[in-house]
């Protein structure tokens, strides 16, 4: 992968960033996607963030080996801060991290958003804690993608802010566009989870002192999945 050729998962992500955007590319590490869709000419600017001074030199450097200092600024800060109220960002990408630490990124950098930016989030598990503050913040999920890349299953969620949107229990665990398409990539995932589920099942039943809610909650997803998938 590099700034010409992107991961199929890095691909997938980019389709979704609207042409003309502004993009902020929190997590950028290597820059590779700003940088390739800025070479395609979809966005017209971008902020690549990064909190940590490696992939920040090796942002930097992608960026200067393209000679597009002038269109994509590379900003060492911690999450939502790499954006400055000029930079009127329209879209911001956080790609490659947890869900947690997406939704932890978002929630302590509310004062750096309009409110109007699309966000196009690939978090690496932890979908439901972000899809939870997705809704309390009042994003309508658009769109929903799932790829299996290099054995590991990735999933796309793309939001705009958009008034009050309730999601049901399931919808957040599953994801209501992804429950609702049904694609291969969708019920293969759930399929293998629900084999690694049960097998955790099997291997708490035999440990001693496991908490009872900690069991309740993993029988729960089974019963959901196994409710999925029949
Ligand atoms: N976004 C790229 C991708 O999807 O290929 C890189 C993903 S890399 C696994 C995650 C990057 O996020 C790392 O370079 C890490 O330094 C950066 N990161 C983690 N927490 C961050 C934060 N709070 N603010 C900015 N960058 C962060």
């Amino acid at each position: 992968m590099n700034e010409q050729t992107l991961s199929m998962r890095l691909e997938r992500v980019a389709a979704y960033v609207p042409a003309g955007a502004r993009l902020a590319d929190i997590g950028s590490d290597h820059a590779y996607l700003p940088v390739a869709l800025m070479r395609r000419g979809i966005i017209s600017m971008a902020v690549a963030g990064e909190v940590a001074l490696t992939p920040f030199r090796s942002a930097e450097r992608t960026v200067r080996e393209n000679d597009l200092e002038q269109q994509i600024i590379v900003r060492l800060a911690n999450g939502l801060a790499a954006i400055e109220p000029g930079d009127e960002i329209t879209a911001i990408s956080l790609c490659g991290m947890g869900g947690e630490t997406i939704r932890d990124i978002l929630d302590s950098g509310k004062s750096r958003m309009s409110g109007q930016e699309r966000l196009i989030l690939q978090p690496n598990g932890g979908e439901r804690p972000l899809r939870q503050w997705l809704m309390k913040n009042d994003y309508r999920i658009l769109f929903e993608d799932v790829l299996r890349e290099n054995r590991f299953d990735y999933e796309i969620i793309v939001a705009e802010r958009d008034g009050p949107v309730t999601y049901t229990a399931e919808e957040l665990y599953f994801g209501p566009l992804l429950m609702q398409a049904r694609s291969p990539a969708f019920l293969l995932k759930w399929q293998r989870l629900l084999r690694l589920k049960e097998k955790t099942l099997v291997r708490l039943a035999k440990a001693q002192a496991v908490p009872r809610e900690t069991v309740e909650d993993i029988a729960r997803q089974v019963r959901w999945i196994e409710d999925l998938l029949a």
